[in-house]
């Protein structure tokens, strides 16, 4: 998806975009689906461009729910993500930025270069896509994991596994207490 900016009016412009009504993003979504992500809704990505003399400053949300593998128990599961984000988007012409202020200004605000006079809109919401993700995710904070011993999934049902041997932080601390 190309905007171009000549088409942009002061302020801010409003853009809603969903994977099964916009082809562009359906196309971010059949990439990121190549990449080993499966998405389990529509990607909806609401974003906001706004001007800034030279430059632009995009601020997005995005929504959709993506299978992941809970790093405590291994099952599969679904976890809805809405991640907000802000990408100034400097203004590059004939190779040259023409400000470099907007980084400078703000370190935490990611930025991306645009060359010519159109933003592509594909790769930015790709790449928060993929900012969006967790590094680990457990499919519910009192997931109880799988038996170091016998693998058993302990959501399930406990095993026969003796507990005490379980090295944890905890059971030393108990131990420690006990003596
Ligand atoms: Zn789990
Ligand atoms: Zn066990």
């Amino acid at each position: 998806m190309k905007l171009l900016i000549s088409q942009l009016i002061e302020g801010p412009n409003s853009f809603h975009f969903e994977s099964q009504r916009d082809s562009w993003m359906g196309e971010v979504a059949a990439r990121v689906g190549k990449a080993g992500h499966k998405v389990l809704s529509p990607l909806v990505a609401d974003l906001s461009l706004t001007k800034l003399e030279p430059d632009y400053y995009l601020r997005g949300q995005m929504s959709f729910e993506v299978e992941q593998s809970c790093a405590r128990c291994a099952e599969a599961f679904t976890l809805p993500i809405q991640h907000s984000f802000d990408v100034a988007l400097a203004h590059v012409e004939h190779g040259r930025v023409k400000s470099v202020e907007i980084a400078g200004e703000s370190e935490e605000l990611d930025v991306n270069f645009f060359d010519g006079n159109e933003i592509e809109l594909g790769p930015i919401v790709e790449e928060q896509f993929f900012l969006s993700l967790p590094y680990q995710a457990v499919c519910k904070d009192s997931c109880k994991g799988i038996c170091q011993q016998c693998g058993k999934n302990l959501n399930v049902e406990p095993c026969a596994c003796a507990t005490g041997q379980k090295l944890s932080p905890f059971s030393i601390l108990h131990e420690y207490k006990l003596s």
